[in-house]
């Protein structure tokens, strides 16, 4: 897995410089002899954008070696470009990612918990159809993208985070979900604001939008991954339930559970929760709802899950969830992850506390 340097010249004095990240995904796709859709270079890519050389920007271009699927997106995957980013910080004034719309809202969120003290704009976008098609939303996506990682204020970056632009809406990257795959609107955030929408000017929400930080960026890369989801269903059975939590090495769990936190009350459900956290496995309480948060203790179906040592991650969505727990157990193992599991770290939850 590698990168490389794609070369793209623009015209006239730049009035920001910028990365660009090409990854694969839709944007970038074309169809192969069956008609199946599969990614293409980023050179290619750039024969249908014309105008992104008249900007009045400056770019470095940096692509996957071999673009993918985002479906194929791993945690090196996400190693590398934070690694890039981290690396090229300084020379650059924002960065923009082109990236499969089906796990960006992960590699956002990954994103926002590896570079911490961010004070500069991260954007990750991408396409429902690829460039090469009339009706394409890849165009608007990436111009707009490259204004927003370049949109400046007093000599500051405007939105200095993680974030996704997609179908004229700016995102928070760790409260961002895929919702769509047929409609160009793919990705929602439920339980915050849009930083800014897109009309014929930019409206940003400054109440929304986090706050620079003055501290040097740091970098994590180190992920655990022995984790599960498991997602209840009314039916599920106490076999599929003891599987899955007794699967061996697992570190932790992200129980998706119904409404506010709410799991059945059945003996062994709680029994065998008792029993795995006992054991040193996490265990973290994440609606199946997109919108609204966990209130452990609300209702007497998630009272026993308190009693049992599960831990609430309020109104994270699971795809912050999943990635936070990962990094904290890479970075700092069980003891530390339980501490900060339920903190607000970059903005991906709203504390109760
Ligand atoms: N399967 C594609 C991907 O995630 C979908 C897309 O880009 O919209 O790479």
């Amino acid at each position: 897995m590698n990168l490389k340097r794609v070369d793209l010249k623009s015209n006239g004095v730049p009035r920001a410089h910028l990365l660009i990240i090409y990854t694969g995904g839709t944007f970038g796709m074309t169809h192969d002899k069956d008609g199946v859709l599969i990614p293409f270079d980023f050179a290619s890519i750039l024969e249908h954008l014309p105008t992104v050389r008249n900007l009045g920007l400056a770019f470095s271009v940096f692509s996957f070696e071999n673009p993918i699927d985002s479906s194929n997106i791993q945690p090196e995957h996400w190693q590398l470009i934070a690694r890039l980013i981290y690396e090229q910080y300084d020379l650059h004034d924002g960065f923009v990612i082109l990236h499969g719309t089906d796990t960006m809202a992960y590699t956002a969120s990954a994103l926002s918990f590896m570079l911490e003290n961010l004070s500069k704009p991260v954007v990750l976008t991408g396409a429902q159809l690829p460039i090469t098609e009339p009706r394409s939303d890849a165009r608007e996506n990436l111009i707009t993208a490259l204004e927003i990682a370049s949109a400046k204020q007093n000599g500051k970056a405007v939105v200095p985070e993680v974030c996704i632009y997609f179908d004229y809406e700016l995102l928070r990257g760790n409260r961002s979900k895929k919702v769509e795959s047929m409609q160009f609107d793919a990705f929602d955030s439920g339980n915050y604001p849009a930083l800014a929408k897109a009309g014929v000017k930019i409206n940003y929400d400054f109440t929304a939008i986090r706050k620079p930080s003055n501290q040097p960026l740091k970098l994590y890369t180190r992920f655990d991954t022995r984790v599960a989801i498991l997602k209840l269903f009314p039916g599920i059975s106490e076999e599929v339930f003891q599987a899955v939590l007794n699967i061996n090495g697992l570190r932790a769990v992200i129980l998706e559970t119904y409404g506010s936190g709410n799991a059945p009350t059945a003996s062994w459900v709680i029994t065998g929760l008792r029993q795995v956290i006992q054991r040193g496995v996490l265990v973290l309480n994440v609606s199946q709802c997109p919108g609204g948060t966990v209130l452990q203790g609300r209702y007497a179906t998630s009272r026993d899950l308190v009693k049992a040592g599960v831990l609430s991650g309020a109104d994270m969505t699971t795809e912050a969830a999943v990635t936070k727990l990962m990094l904290l157990l890479g970075e700092y193992g069980e003891k530390v992850a339980r501490e900060r599991i339920g903190k607000d770290l970059a903005g991906e939850l709203t504390s109760l506390e």
